[in-house]
């Protein structure tokens, strides 16, 4: 994907609709003090597949990604935790990691 102006537009639409959202969650809370705030976008970063890295470098066997969990990361926090920690150890994994070893590109 190549990096245009239109993923770098603020969309004002969705900006009110998080907003709205608050207030509708947390009637109670004022939020008033975002008006006064510059809104800004940025990019979420992903892996060219969109699945995270886990598991070790080839080069460097010591050295184990856990990361590129796109939108996903606190979800999969768990299970990724459980997955390092199996690698980590040596323990047999009862999952097949080629899907997100680092080393598939
Ligand atoms: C607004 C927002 C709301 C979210 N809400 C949720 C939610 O409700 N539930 C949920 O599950 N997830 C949510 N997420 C997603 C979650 O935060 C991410 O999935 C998680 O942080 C990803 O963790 P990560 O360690 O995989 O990657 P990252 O946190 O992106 O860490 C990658 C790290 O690698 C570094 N890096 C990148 N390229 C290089 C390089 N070439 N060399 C060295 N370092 C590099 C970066 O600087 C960064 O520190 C949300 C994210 C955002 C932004």
């Amino acid at each position: 994907m190549t990096v245009t102006d239109s993923n770098r537009k603020i969309n004002q639409k969705k900006l009110n609709a998080m907003l709205k959202a608050v207030q509708n969650y947390y009637p109670e809370y004022d939020i008033s003090w975002v008006s006064g705030l510059e809104p800004w976008v940025g990019l979420r970063p992903l892996s060219a597949d969109g699945l995270p890295y886990i598991g070790a470098f080839s080069q460097y066997p010591n050295l184990i990604a856990a990361t590129g969990h796109a939108m996903l990361g606190i979800s999969l926090s768990p299970i990724t935790g459980k997955l390092i920690c199996d690698i980590v150890s040596g323990n047999e994994l009862d999952f097949d990691m080629r899907m997100l070893s680092p080393n598939r590109f």
